[in-house]
């Protein structure tokens, strides 16, 4: 499968805004969005003006390099929303906050989507008893996604007990430490969103 493997860096200082890709090292001194303030490459530090194209463009690359999805997979969860009922362009969040390394990612058990995603594809989860290993899987409300037993004992989630507790939730998780277990309680409402985007610049753009 095609993935991204240049610096993450770059992707946060083309979009101008902090993707936090990275993990920890966002939160500290050492972010390049921090040190270097501008888009990457020769011409980087020249003024443009945008097309109101430009602008749709980069909101819906903005919202691809948040959740790690590639082009066309986006494209087929833009699809999924439209057939949803209700807003499309909510929908669409919905449904990338309901990918299962997301989830495992907003509960706490990652520090960085990445991560996280690294993590479900090593088999860490279960969800509602099953091993599932796919970071696209899509959670539905009342789904159980657990830390495997065999995993508890693993340095990295035994880091994660101690950090946990003082991580908020969004609204529509909620997390059992002890077991290491997060419940999914309704999809996730557009203000419990952390990904700053303007959903709508994406539909108009696909719109066209
Ligand atoms: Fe983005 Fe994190 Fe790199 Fe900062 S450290 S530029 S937030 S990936």
């Amino acid at each position: 499968m095609a993935r991204y493997t240049d610096a993450s860096c770059r992707l946060c200082r083309r979009e101008a805004q902090k993707l936090f890709l990275k993990g920890e090292r966002c939160y500290t001194k050492k972010c390049s969005i921090d040190k270097r303030p501008y888009v990457p490459g020769q011409h980087g530090q020249q003024r443009k003006k945008q097309s109101e194209y430009g602008l749709q463009l980069r909101e819906k690359q903005k919202a691809k390099r948040f959740y790690g999805v590639l082009e066309s997979q986006f494209a087929k969860y833009f699809d999924m929303a439209v057939q949803r009922s209700g807003v499309t362009g909510t929908n669409l969040l919905q449904i990338l906050e309901s990918r299962l390394d997301n989830v495992v990612y907003r509960l706490g058990m990652a520090t960085s989507r990445a991560e996280s995603r690294q993590l479900v594809r090593h088999a860490h989860f279960t969800v509602n008893g099953q091993k599932v290993n796919i970071p696209s899987y899509l959670v539905r409300p009342g789904d159980v996604v657990a830390l495997r037993g065999k995993s508890r004992s693993v340095e990295k989630f035994k880091a994660v007990l101690e950090i946990t507790g003082s991580k908020v939730l969004p609204q529509w998780l909620e997390f059992d430490v002890d077991n290491m277990t997060g419940r999914v309680l309704s999809l996730a409402a557009r203000e419990d969103v952390d990904v700053q985007v303007s959903e709508h610049l994406i539909v108009e753009l696909y719109s066209k």
